[in-house]
């Protein structure tokens, strides 16, 4: 009985929201997740498209942060631009006092040298760190020129089961293949990809904005 409220009072100590706060958290929809994690990164996903190149305005630098839950409010966190090309590592540590950390954005830029390419979703790298990321609404957002995509965690559950029958190193095949395809531009062949690769069932929604960045559309089905 001891070892029992011993182990409560850890768990409520090392929660950083009350029960109220995680209740609240999980009756959220995910289309609600994604709406409020998009307006609280709304500034953030402009800005760090403007500042998609270095200094000279010929290489790229890629931006973005994290998006935090304190039991009220979506808020950014450790926004910053990456120092060289062309990948960026977030920095996912807040303190405790911040909330938990419950979603995250970047951008995808290309140089005139790399085809100045737009409307790029998302890389196998992308898709794998939400395939290892087990929290039910965690939201992706990547802005690529005019075009903001995002990816959530609908289910858990098909989550864990599809990483279980989708390896890495599947993936990360398939997206080469995907790329290799004649047909298509670029970005259309990512867009492809995402859509074929997480098919209906692997407990991820891949979502697009609309012109205006604030409403979005499920995309389940590829030019093909
Ligand atoms: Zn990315």
């Amino acid at each position: 009985m001891k070892q029992t409220i011993l182990t409560i009072l850890i768990f409520v100590m090392t929660c950083s929201l009350g029960i109220a706060e995680i209740l609240a958290l999980k009756e959220q929809s995910t289309t609600d997740a994604l709406r409020r994690s998009n307006a609280a990164a709304n500034e953030y996903l402009n800005k760090a498209w403007e500042e998609r190149f270095d200094s000279t305005g010929t290489e790229v630098r890629e931006a973005g942060g994290v998006i935090t839950w304190d039991g009220k409010e979506f808020k950014v966190r450790n926004y910053k631009k990456s120092d060289n090309c062309c990948s960026i590592s977030l920095d996912r540590n807040v303190g405790r006092d911040k909330g938990i950390v419950r979603g995250e954005f970047h951008t995808h830029p290309y140089s005139k040298s790399e085809g100045a390419y737009t409307g790029v979703a998302f890389s196998a790298g992308d898709i794998l760190f939400m395939l290892r990321n087990r929290k039910k609404n965690y939201v992706m957002i990547v802005q690529s020129g005019e075009k903001r995509f995002a990816l959530v965690i609908e289910d858990v559950k098909k989550v864990k089961r599809y990483s279980r029958k989708n390896s890495e190193e599947k993936i990360r095949k398939t997206y080469q293949k995907a790329l290799e395809n004649a047909e298509g531009t670029f970005p259309e062949k990512v867009k492809d990809w995402v859509i074929d690769v997480l098919g209906t069932n692997s407990g991820l929604k891949f979502y697009e904005f609309d012109s205006d960045n604030e409403n979005f559309t499920e995309i389940t089905s590829s030019r093909k």
